[in-house]
């Protein structure tokens, strides 16, 4: 296993649309493990493929506090969204940013395993909104996206500045 480089804002890799998995194969399974290895050691909750330059529908997440229980979701779709909230969030890849963004709060996603095999899964709160926000990063969009235009000012420029400060990033999705 290894520890993968994260993209950061503004790098244009990070608004690709990322494409189906097709082949469940043991190089699938083990960039799974790479990435799931990452946002542990990244103290996230939640990490996409397109973040680590792959551009394919791959995405973890993990929610418990010891980091315990990864759960991967391969060519996500969205069944249904109920409930809506305000929840801060935070990015890996737009460091030093933390806002308050509007998602749904209970969500019902269908998905396949690392051998290909189709579940659905029912995610509440901040599992519900992780997910959302790592599906956000398949399709190129950032949570600073979904932000008005002058809070997504704002943003990029404290984004900005944060990078040229280089500091160390703290719980992220
Ligand atoms: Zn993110």
């Amino acid at each position: 296993m290894a520890t993968l480089d994260i993209l950061t804002y503004p790098d244009p890799r990070l608004r690709e649309r990322c494409r189906p998995v097709g082949a469940f194969d043991d190089g699938l399974r083990s960039h799974v493990a790479d990435l799931i290895e990452t946002m542990h050691a990244s103290r996230a909750i939640g990490l996409s493929a397109p973040q680590v330059g792959d551009t394919r529908q791959i995405l973890v997440v993990d929610l418990s506090e010891d980091q315990s229980a990864p759960e991967v979701f391969i060519n996500p779709q969205l069944v249904t969204k109920l409930g809506f909230g305000f929840v801060q969030e935070s990015c890996l890849s737009v460091p030093g940013v933390e806002r308050s963004v509007g998602r749904a709060m209970s969500v019902r996603v269908s998905a396949r395993d690392v051998h290909g095999r189709s579940f659905e899964r029912e995610l509440e709160g901040m599992a519900a909104v992780a997910v959302q926000h790592e599906m956000d990063h398949l399709c190129g969009k950032l949570f600073i996206d979904r932000l008005s235009w002058l809070r997504r000012y704002f943003a990029t420029r404290s984004a900005n500045a944060h990078a040229a400060a280089d500091h160390g990033s703290g719980l992220s999705i």
